[in-house]
C-alpha cells in the first residue's frame, strides 16, 4: 500500500509559493481552488489527496519566444510571446491569446489553470491553455497589428494544431487579430484546419461566438436568480468593461428586461441612470471597436450620463453586478460595498475579476456569486462547437447554436448546484465549480 505524505492546505500553498516565486496571480488562482479541493479530497484515498492538484497546478509546458515586428516608422520592435499548455487530460489544450502590456508568465499561468477547470465544466472535450504577449495594441495601426500577429504566429504555429492546441481570442485579440494569425498559419503550413477559434464567418467561424461569453454570463445569472424565484425583469445591473464580453452581457440584460447602469474602461466608468439600451450599446460597440475610442466619450454623447475618471463602478447601487473587464478589478472593499448596497447576485464575465478577499466576502454574505470559470464558460464552449463544426466541415444554424449555448450554461449551473451545496439553501458556486471541474480532470488523469 502507498505511503501517502500528509500535506495540509497551508503546506500545499507554501510549496506553490516556493515553486512560483513572485507569481501573485497564479498563486491566487491556485489558492482559490485549493481551498475547496482540500475540503473535498479529505478522506478520499482515491485522489491520493493533494497530489493530483499538485500536478494540475504545474503547467505541462510553457513555450516562451521572441516576437519581432516592424512598426510604421520602420523601427524593429521586440516583444515576448508565450503559450502555456496547462493540462490536456480531457482534450487538446484550448484557451485564448491575450495581447496586453501587463501580460507575463504569472498571468498566463493563472489563466491557463482556470481554463482547465472552466473547459472541463462545459462538458466538451477540451484541455486548458492560454497564451499571448506583452504587445500593446492600443494606438497601433492596422498594418502594425497585422505584422505583429503574423510574426507571433511565425513562432506559435509549431506548437499548435487542431488536435494539439487550439488558441482563440482574449483581451486585445478579436476577429481581426484571429484573421491575421489564421492567414499566417495557413501560409506557413499550407493547411486549412480548425487551429484557431473565433474565426470570421467566411472561413470557418461559428455564429454567436462573439456574443457567447456575455450572453452565457447572463444566462448563468438568470439561472442563479431562478433558484430564488427571481428573474432579471426590472433589475438594475452594474457592468464593468466595454469590450466584447461587457457589451454582449449588456445586450442580453436588456433583452431579459433588466436595466444596465454602467460600463467602464481602464480610465474610468460611465453611469447612465436612464439605462444603457440597445441603441446606446450599438454606439459603444462602434465607438470602442471600430474607432478604438474611450468610454469617457459616452458621457458627451448621451445626456444624464456621467463619467467618473479613475474609478470602478461598484459603488453604484444595483441589484446585480457583472465584472467583465479583467483580473482583480473587484477587491474586498468593493465586495463589501456591493453587499451593503443590497446587490443580490454577481456573475463574472472576466477571469478572476474578484480578489480572494472579495470572494470570501461574497461567500460569507451568501450572495449568489458565480466565479468566471463557471459563468464565463459560454465563450470557450462555443469555441468548442466551432471546433466540432470545423471537423464536420459544416456550419450549424444560429438557432441550433443558441440552444446549445443555453444547454451548456444550464449544465454548468446544474453541476455547481450538485457540488456546491452547503446546506440551508445556500449554494457555494465557487466550491461547485472547483469540485465539478476538478473531478472530471482528476478522474481522467487517474
Ligand atoms: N478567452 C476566452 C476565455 O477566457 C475564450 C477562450 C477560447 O475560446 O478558447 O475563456
Amino acid at each position: 500500500s502507498r505511503e501517502s505524505e500528509h500535506v495540509d492546505l497551508a503546506g500545499f500553498m507554501e510549496g506553490v509559493k516556493r515553486r512560483n516565486p513572485g507569481q501573485t496571480e497564479f498563486i491566487q488562482a491556485v489558492q482559490e481552488v485549493a481551498e475547496d479541493i482540500f475540503e473535498f479530497i479529505e478522506g478520499k484515498e482515491d485522489y491520493h489527496r493533494w497530489q493530483i492538484l499538485r500536478r494540475i497546478a504545474e503547467p505541462d509546458r510553457i513555450v516562451s519566444f521572441r516576437v519581432c515586428w516592424e512598426d510604421d516608422n520602420h523601427n524593429i520592435r521586440v516583444q515576448r510571446g508565450y503559450r502555456v499548455q496547462n493540462n490536456n487530460a480531457i482534450g487538446p489544450y484550448k484557451g485564448g491569446l491575450r495581447f496586453h502590456p501587463s501580460v507575463n508568465e504569472s498571468i498566463l499561468k493563472f489563466l491557463a489553470f482556470e481554463q482547465t477547470f472552466k473547459n472541463a465544466l462545459t462538458g466538451l472535450p477540451m484541455g486548458g491553455g492560454k497564451g499571448g504577449s506583452n504587445f500593446n495594441p492600443k494606438g497601433k495601426s492596422d498594418g502594425e497589428i497585422m505584422r505583429f500577429c503574423q510574426s507571433f504566429m511565425t513562432e506559435l504555429y509549431r506548437h499548435i494544431g487542431a488536435d494539439v492546441d487550439v488558441p482563440a481570442g482574449d483581451i486585445g485579440v478579436g476577429g481581426r487579430e484571429i484573421g491575421y494569425m489564421y492567414g499566417q498559419y495557413k501560409r506557413i503550413t499550407g493547411q486549412f484546419t480548425g487551429v484557431l477559434t473565433g474565426k470570421g464567418m467566411e472561413y470557418g467561424g461559428s455564429l454567436i461566438r462573439p456574443e457567447a461569453t456575455g450572453y452565457g454570463a447572463v444566462y448563468f445569472l438568470e439561472n442563479m436568480l431562478k433558484t430564488k424565484g427571481q428573474d432579471l425583469a426590472g433589475k438594475r445591473a452594474v457592468i464593468s468593461g466595454s469590450g466584447n464580453v461587457a457589451t454582449h452581457a449588456a445586450e442580453k440584460i436588456n433583452q431579459l428586461g433588466g436595466k444596465v447602469l454602467t460600463l467602464s474602461d481602464s480610465e474610468g466608468f460611465v453611469h447612465d441612470p436612464d439605462g444603457i439600451d440597445q441603441e446606446k450599446i450599438n454606439w459603444v460597440k462602434a465607438h470602442k471597436t471600430r474607432r478604438r475610442g474611450r468610454i469617457s466619450e459616452y458621457a458627451d454623447e448621451f445626456k444624464n450620463a456621467t463619467f467618473h475618471a479613475g474609478q470602478r463602478p461598484w459603488g453604484v447601487e444595483c441589484d446585480v453586478a457583472l465584472p467583465c473587464a479583467t483580473q482583480n478589478e473587484l477587491l474586498g472593499e468593493d465586495a463589501r460595498t456591493l453587499v451593503r448596497n443590497g446587490c443580490i447576485a454577481v456573475s463574472e464575465g472576466a477571469n478572476m475579476p474578484t480578489d480572494l478577499d472579495g470572494v470570501h466576502v461574497f461567500k460569507e454574505a451568501h450572495l449568489l456569486y458565480a466565479p468566471g470559470k463557471a459563468s464565463n464558460a459560454g465563450g470557450v464552449a462555443v469555441s468548442g462547437l466551432e471546433m466540432s463544426q470545423n471537423s464536420e466541415r459544416r456550419s450549424w444554424r444560429e438557432s441550433e447554436l443558441q440552444q446549445m449555448l443555453r444547454d451548456i450554461m444550464d449544465g454548468i449551473h446544474e453541476r455547481c448546484l450538485e457540488y456546491g451545496d452547503r446546506g440551508g439553501g445556500y449554494t457555494d458556486y465557487v466550491k461547485g465549480a472547483n469540485i465539478a471541474g476538478f473531478k472530471k480532470v482528476a478522474d481522467a488523469m487517474l
